[in-house]
């Protein structure tokens, strides 16, 4: 049971009470909904570009306590980014999650959520969110992100 209780360490906690970002963007058309039917997270993401970079991004919806701490970390590190930053941060956090092997200083807050790639049904939690906005990043036309297509 230890490392089911670091899943749940304090900034997933707070991050789950607390989400930052968790509001809608009005003035954008990059938004995109994401779904984990396994868990029944359901994650709506929302972006703003200015020129490259993201100048807004925001989330709304509900899920565990994983999903939502993903996805306000999430949003704190890519607001500012640019679109090849924020792919690179995502492609790190992403192998991280699936395999465990990350620099962990260099992950900083995202740290947290490495235990996660000992729980396979809690990676597609941890995943929804980036999955949504890489979505929106690389201009899929979808109407919706599934974990299980
Ligand atoms: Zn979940």
């Amino acid at each position: 049971m230890d490392n089911f209780r670091d899943l749940y360490q304090q900034l997933i906690l707070d991050h789950n009470q607390n989400p930052r970002n968790f509001r809608e963007i009005l003035d954008t058309d990059l938004f995109l909904d994401g779904h984990n039917p396994l868990c029944g997270d359901r994650i709506k993401v929302f972006i703003r570009k200015e020129d490259k970079r993201i100048s807004d991004i925001s989330f709304t919806g509900s899920g565990c306590a994983i999903s939502k701490a993903s996805a306000s970390i999430m949003t704190t590190l890519l607001k500012g980014k640019t679109i090849d930053e924020a792919k690179k941060i995502f492609e790190d956090f992403h192998k991280m999650i699936t395999t465990g092997e990350a620099d962990l200083e260099k992950m900083g807050k995202l740290a947290v959520l490495a235990g996660v790639h000992q729980f396979p049904a809690r990676v597609k939690c941890a995943a929804l969110a980036w999955h949504t906005a890489m979505s929106i990043l690389n201009d899929k036309k979808l109407d919706i992100v599934s974990t299980e297509t």
